[in-house]
């Protein structure tokens, strides 16, 4: 067992001034227990703790680290940004007009984009534009979808998915929770059920096209035409939240492999290859909105500064030069395998889900294929689980409802490594 002494110490101090430690909450380890693990350095597949520690990390920064952390490409691209460019200028630079023009051939929906700064920020600058563009107030989204931190979206489905939204954190005030209904995933009935209810008020439908944020959860054939085929019947605005799975389940994310083409698109995560990026983009007609050319107004001091977009430009340039996604099946297929023989000799049920690199382990014999039935995971297991694997140098998201990811740099002994501990785990887990 690894020994953690300094990240403890450094956990103690941090509680005295950042609230609860840290800045951002799944971090603080709150549904597995224990000490958050304090990281010193990144390399590839792995990172060293400030006790020395080294693990093997499936969490990718959340996402980001579809070609693991440091890629020599993207820090020479940075260091030579920051050598021969800037940080910063506040107007206008060429780089903005190549990631946006590469951006609008890479996903299909894609006519025009801005750049910002989170995934938070893109959501709910899509939902103002939505709102803007339609003239209508109210927006559908998915019980258990995280569509990052805005109001509009802090509002969960209460006792049942097809009733009003009451906020879910306090601030968020009862106006902003009555404007967002919320829908069952993968039930397009219940998405009717909404937008008969509210007849020409419904703005915009927003989804994950693969539900990446209670657990991973696919959406199944036919759910996301259905959903189109709605929207354009109903003049609702359709927004493909692509924040996790877009540039990670296709190059063109979820939309191109399903093909089917929402209105708007918001991506983040690997977009920033690890910075701080996010952007919103999609049909000409509806980002001429955007202020200055329209009247919806969104802005940003940092939005497409150099740094950032030189991490975001250079993982794209990579991912076309070196198509990973093959080898990300492949990979992703034997951790699934491995998985799959461990908890069959070991006569447990568990469903495990997942599209391309992005998957998770539910510990539950419930087909998941909506919230209410992700939440038959038994967490207390899976939390031994977790604590399990760390102790064995291995690093997965501290919460039940987080995708593992897989990168390119994993290796094959990588992974065999990971499917021997994933036994071990899968034992302490039942004890
Ligand atoms: C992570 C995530 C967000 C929020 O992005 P931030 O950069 O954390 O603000 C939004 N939507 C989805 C689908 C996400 O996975």
């Amino acid at each position: 067992m690894p020994q953690i002494t300094k990240s403890v110490e450094l956990f103690e101090k941090a509680k005295k001034f950042i609230p609860g430690g840290v800045n951002s909450p799944v971090r603080a380890f709150k549904s597995v227990g224990g000490t958050p693990i304090y990281m010193a350095k990144g390399s590839g597949a792995y990172m060293t703790d400030v006790d020395g520690n080294t693990y093997l990390d499936y969490v990718g920064s959340w996402g980001p680290f579809i070609l693991g952390s440091m890629h020599p490409r993207i820090t020479a691209a940075l260091e030579y940004t920051l050598k021969n460019i800037g940080t910063s200028f506040g107007t206008p630079i060429e780089m903005e007009i190549e990631i946006a023009e590469l951006l609008c051939k890479i996903v299909p929906s894609l006519e025009m984009v801005r750049m910002v700064n989170s995934g938070t920020e893109a959501t709910m600058s899509a939902v103002r534009l939505a709102r803007g563009y339609t003239g209508r107030d109210k927006i559908i989204k998915f019980e258990g979808c995280y569509h990052g931190h805005g109001d509009s979206f802090l509002i969960k489905a209460g006792s049942g998915a097809l009733t009003l939204g009451a906020p879910d954190s306090p601030g968020v005030t009862k106006g902003t929770a009555m404007d967002t209904l919320n829908a069952t995933y993968n039930d397009i009935e219940s998405v009717k059920l909404l937008v008969n209810e509210n007849k020409g008020q419904v703005a915009a439908i927003i989804i994950e096209p693969v539900a990446g944020n209670t657990g991973v959860i696919p959406a199944q054939p036919g759910f996301l035409a259905a959903l189109r085929e709605l929207c354009t019947a109903e003049g609702i605005v359709l927004i493909f939240d692509e924040v996790m799975c877009g540039f990670r389940v296709a190059l063109g994310g979820a939309q191109s492999l399903y093909g089917v083409t929402p209105d708007l698109t918001t991506m983040g995560k690997i977009i920033g290859g690890g910075l701080p990026v996010g952007a919103f983009g999609g049909k000409r007609e509806i980002m001429e909105r955007v202020a200055p050319l329209g009247d919806v107004y969104q802005a940003g001091t940092l939005s497409g500064n150099p740094l950032a977009l030189t991490a975001g430009l250079e993982t794209l340039k990579i991912l076309i030069d070196e198509d990973p996604y093959p080898e990300l099946e492949r990979k992703a297929k034997i951790i699934e395998a491995g998985f799959s023989d461990n908890l069959k000799k070991l006569g447990l049920n568990y469903v495990q889900n997942r599209v391309g690199s992005m998957s998770c382990l539910f510990f539950t014999g419930t087909p998941v294929v909506n919230y209410s039935t992700a939440i038959t995971a038994n967490v207390k297991k899976h939390g031994k689980y977790f604590h399990s694997l760390l102790d064995q140098g291995i690093y997965t998201a501290p919460s039940q409802f987080e995708a593992m990811f897989i990168s390119a740099v994993h290796t094959d002994e990588d992974l065999e490594k990971t499917i021997k501990a994933n036994y071990n785990a899968l034992v302490v887990s039942e004890k």
